[in-house]
């Protein structure tokens, strides 16, 4: 199976343009939302994270992500263990649920796709970019947040200049109309390449 890695930063509209490609029936897998779950759900997940960061990780309703995301995002090396912890059954879930792809090829998304090796799996990789400015105020727009969480989110992930470089596609994301042709033209040419190959 084709693994096509989409990443982007904090903002840059990693679900808007992953929605677009879920339009053209592409089965999609968003790595931040399997991961929360299986945060939720895996007991060795459970036991590792009340280690590293106590009984305070979870409370009667499950994972506290808000105690745990103040905690790494003011921490990078506590956010390395983190990921240490959560991205390995990540993995290995992904390996499973692509077993089960039916579309010519499968998204993995992942805000964090270089930086948590992901993109070592991925034949193809799509980043997502923003002018960092448009990207806060969208986030500010969405979410109940400050300007310095999201810098502070933001100075843990490489910049679009470093994740471009590393990229095959890359979708400048400001226009949506233009982001949906752009889409459109980078799923034929991602069909022409599984046809070449095969
Ligand atoms: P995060 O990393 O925080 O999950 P993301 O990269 O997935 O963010 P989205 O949630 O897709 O980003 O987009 C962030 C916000 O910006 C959303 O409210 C979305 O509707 C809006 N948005 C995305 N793309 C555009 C665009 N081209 N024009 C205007 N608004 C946009």
């Amino acid at each position: 199976m084709i693994v096509v890695g989409l990443t982007g930063g904090i903002g840059s509209g990693k679900t808007t343009i992953l929605k677009m490609f879920q339009n053209l029936d592409i089965e999609c897998y968003i790595a931040d939302i399997e991961a929360k779950k299986l945060m939720n759900s895996s007991k060795k997940i459970k036991k590792k994270l009340i280690e590293e960061f106590g009984k305070n990780a979870y409370t009667t309703l499950g994972l506290n992500r808000k105690y745990i995301a103040k905690i790494v995002f003011e921490n990078p090396e506590r956010l390395k263990t983190l990921n240490s912890i959560v991205h390995p059954r990540v993995h290995k879930h992904f390996e499973k649920f692509v077993k089960k792809v039916k579309s010519s090829y499968v998204i993995y998304e992942n805000a964090i796709l270089f930086e948590s090796k992901g993109a070592k799996k991925c034949d193809f990789i799509i980043t997502v970019t923003a002018p960092i400015s448009v990207r806060i105020k969208r986030i500010l727009a969405r979410d109940t947040t400050t300007k310095v969480d999201i810098l502070n989110r933001m100075k843990n992930q490489f910049s679009d200049e470093e994740k471009a470089s590393k990229s095959d596609y890359i979708i400048n994301n400001i226009d949506l109309e233009k982001a949906q042709k752009e889409v459109q033209e980078i799923h034929l040419n991602i069909l022409q390449k599984i046809q070449e190959i095969h």
